[in-house]
């Protein structure tokens, strides 16, 4: 029988769900233990988030000194002669994605082991809802009891039998940071966020970009004027944009690699990197033998506050599908300790999330959607600013962006925002703030922003909203 007198957790993945569960578990005062097969961190921090903004740091880098002609800053070689190639040694960004990833990785494990949060390497799965199976690398085994069970298993790069990895031209995402030498000729498959970032990144890079997207537009998930701009900038600075372009296989023959599509037409590079979305890791998990459902697609099944249909079973994260982000993941992984081990819980509210694509320009959303206000879901007043009227972008040198608020017509409560510019995800926190605390369009009108800042278009939008 389990030991009662201490609570016992047992969190499978070392993931955002996984790690920053463990904390909170351990500050109530469980015992704790996280089993992970890959590198605590998980996927988020060694192949998907942290190695992905490491290089869209240089990509930034990249677009600003693009730009630094128009604000009078000229580069010279030492002769004196001008300099008229800007060029970027991917191999350095790569070993500094990795070293970076790396060393989170290791902060986190002496963060866990500060907290006195037992770290097990090895595979888990679950024995019954109780018990969970380590089979560590060398193949022993070693079983856990737990009060408590968290699923937070992560997710893993989709691909399709017509369309396999070979990890040197016809990449995932998790393969991209072992490139030494710069792409000829980059085809990027898929036009959601993972596509539309390394897209973006790379083409910041100097490497031509061709984005095979099966919609009609990128992004078919974010708000329709957003992902306009962002296609508008994209062809400007020169990618190719094949939308309602379906990718039937993706081939390699030598240095060649042909992507054929569904309509017989075909495009030719020298890469190609897939982001075909993301498939949940549940499998030989034991899951639907210790009852817990999984949903289409082999998520697992949860509620507001993490529960599975097993008791004693919560889950977290991308394995869940319920929105894939490591901030989501975290939340969900807190809130499914909160409840365990009797502390006060607030259950998962979506329309709280702020995210964020880190393309260029950024985007960045909170709250309603333009499409629910568009569909009847939410009665909200909108308003929309470009951001070529405010000051500090002009100084910048910053013509394309816009700042998007909704809010409720009586009330004048700010129900959402978006946000396109250069820095939007660090932009959209006073609109998170108002959504989160139910801020009205005047108060956020009514606080002082700094003369001149991007952040005047957010007020300046609010006090459109203003209703006499
Ligand atoms: C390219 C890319 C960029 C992204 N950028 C961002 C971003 O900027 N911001 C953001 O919020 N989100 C971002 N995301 C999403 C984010 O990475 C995920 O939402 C996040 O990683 C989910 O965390 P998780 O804990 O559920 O899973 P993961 O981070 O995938 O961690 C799961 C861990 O569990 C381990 N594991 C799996 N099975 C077992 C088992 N049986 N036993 C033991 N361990 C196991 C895995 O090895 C892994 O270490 C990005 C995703 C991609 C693909």
């Amino acid at each position: 029988m389990p030991d009662r007198t201490v609570d016992k957790v047992v969190i499978i993945g070392g993931g955002p769900g996984g790690y920053e569960s463990a904390l909170v578990a351990s500050q109530l005062g469980a015992e704790v233990t996280v089993v992970d097969t890959d590198g605590l961190g998980g996927s988020a921090v060694i192949t998907d988030c942290v190695p992905s903004k490491t290089l869209i740091a240089t990509s930034e880098l990249m677009t600003e000194v693009a730009g630094a002609a128009e604000l009078g800053v000229n580069f010279h070689d030492v002769e004196g002669d001008a300099a008229t190639t800007l060029s970027v040694d991917l191999a350095r960004v790569n070993t500094r994605v990795k070293a970076l990833a790396a060393e989170q990785s290791v902060d986190i494990g002496r963060r866990l082991d500060r907290e006195n949060v037992t770290v097990v390497r090895g595979r888990g799965r679950l024995d019954g809802p109780e018990r969970v199976v380590v089979t560590a690398p060398d193949g022993s085994e070693q079983t856990l009891e737990a009060g408590a069970v968290l699923i937070a298993t992560g997710a893993s790069p989709r691909t399709l039998p017509s369309a396999q990895p070979d990890g040197e031209r016809i990449l995932t995402w998790e393969q991209v940071y072992d490139l030494t030498e710069v792409p000829s000729e980059l085809i990027v498959v898929g036009s959601g966020v993972t596509g539309a970032e390394f897209a973006s990144a790379y083409l910041a890079l100097g490497i031509p970009v061709t984005l095979v997207s099966s919609r009609d537009r990128v992004l078919p998930g974010e708000d329709a004027d957003a992902s306009a701009v962002l296609e508008e900038v994209s062809k400007r600075r020169g990618m190719k944009v094949l939308s309602r372009s379906r990718m039937e296989s993706v081939t390699r023959d030598g240095d060649v690699v042909t992507v054929t599509l569904t309509d017989g037409r075909s495009v030719q590079g020298s890469h190609c990197i897939l982001a075909l979305g993301s498939v949940p890791n549940t499998t030989d998990l034991g899951l639907e033998d210790a009852g817990v459902r999984l949903k289409d697609g082999g998520f697992v099944g949860v509620d507001r506050v993490s529960r599975t249909t097993a008791r004693g079973v919560y889950a977290a994260g991308d394995c869940t599908g319920v929105l894939m982000l490591a901030s989501v993941a975290a939340m969900q992984g807190r809130i499914a300790m909160y409840h365990f081990l009797g502390d006060a819980v607030a259950p998962l509210d979506l329309k709280k999330v702020a995210s964020n694509v880190f393309t260029a320009p950024e985007i960045a959303t909170v709250g309603w959607s333009q499409q629910a206000v568009d569909n009847g879901e939410i009665t909200a007043e909108v308003v929309m600013l470009p951001l070529s009227g405010n000051p500090r972008a002009k100084m910048q040198g910053v013509r394309d962006g816009f700042v998007k608020l909704f809010c409720r017509p009586g009330t004048g409560i700010v129900v959402g925002g978006v946000v396109v510019g250069p820095r939007a995800s660090e932009l959209i926190h006073p609109v998170s703030l108002a959504v989160a605390e139910s801020i009205t369009a005047d108060q956020l009108a009514a606080t002082f922003t700094v003369y001149p800042s991007m952040s005047g278009s957010i007020a300046e939008a609010a006090r459109r909203l203003h209703r006499v």
